[in-house]
């Protein structure tokens, strides 16, 4: 078993995790306490945050931002999620709400690119069609795309988080599901560094509203991995 070295850590195995969602928050609310778990064992965490997230209706409340501005709040934002989770991010350029008319096989290969440059063992991304959002959706296909390029030896497990309500109805239990409680600090502090979308789930938590289940849904975070044939 190799033994590696990072930010003073021994490992036993070494992961490279490639987040992959098209917008700044999704890492938040959908993964963080799995990232911070990763970056608890000494493992590096790259964000590929696919837009700025300049089409979101939320300017933060009250309100600070406008649609010329958005972008670069949402883009602070992120850096400063990223900042508390201890993370690399990266932004891929697409444009938010249009990534569903991008070309699949074009972001497929620049997706891929980073994915081999980054020596990816596992990708966490969108389940494709159970993930609520239409730029969910594609990124995610085309991440599947883009792994599945890669030659059988050298791909990484890609992990699928599913949104919609009926997920679990038609897929089944998650095959991996991490009890994020032990990192809900560090996913607080991240979902707050969302200041201009947060605002709802701030309250919510803020108020102690235990038996909302939205609060509830993200103290768990679960993944359905991706065959290959
Ligand atoms: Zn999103």
């Amino acid at each position: 078993m190799k033994r590696l070295f990072h930010t003073g850590l021994i490992l036993m195995s070494n992961e490279n995790i490639v987040v992959i969602f098209p917008h700044p928050d999704d890492e938040s609310f959908g993964a963080s306490g799995t990232i911070s778990k990763f970056r608890e064992e000494g493992h590096p965490v790259t964000y590929l945050c696919g837009t700025l997230g300049e089409m979101g209706r939320n300017m933060g409340n009250p309100v600070f931002a406008n649609r010329e501005t958005l972008s670069s709040f949402r883009k602070k934002e992120l850096n400063e999620a990223a900042k508390q989770l201890d993370i690399d991010v990266e932004f891929l350029g697409y444009r938010d709400k249009t990534l569903e008319f991008e070309p699949r096989d074009q972001v497929a290969a620049h997706l891929r690119e980073k994915i081999e440059s980054l020596h990816a063992t596992i990708v966490i991304t969108h389940y494709p069609g159970y993930a609520v959002h239409p730029d969910h959706d594609a990124l995610g296909a085309a991440v599947v795309a883009a792994v599945q390029g890669i030659e059988e030896t050298k791909r990484p497990q890609v992990w699928m988080h599913a949104i919609s309500n009926d997920h679990a109805s038609h897929l089944g239990d998650p095959d991996i599901v991490y009890d994020v409680r032990p990192y809900w600090e560090q996913k607080l502090a991240a979902i707050k560094a969302h200041l201009s979308q947060a605002d709802g789930m701030m309250s919510l938590i803020e108020n102690h509203d235990q038996a909302s289940e939205q609060l509830e849904r993200l103290k768990t975070e679960r993944f359905y991995k991706y065959i290959f044939n």
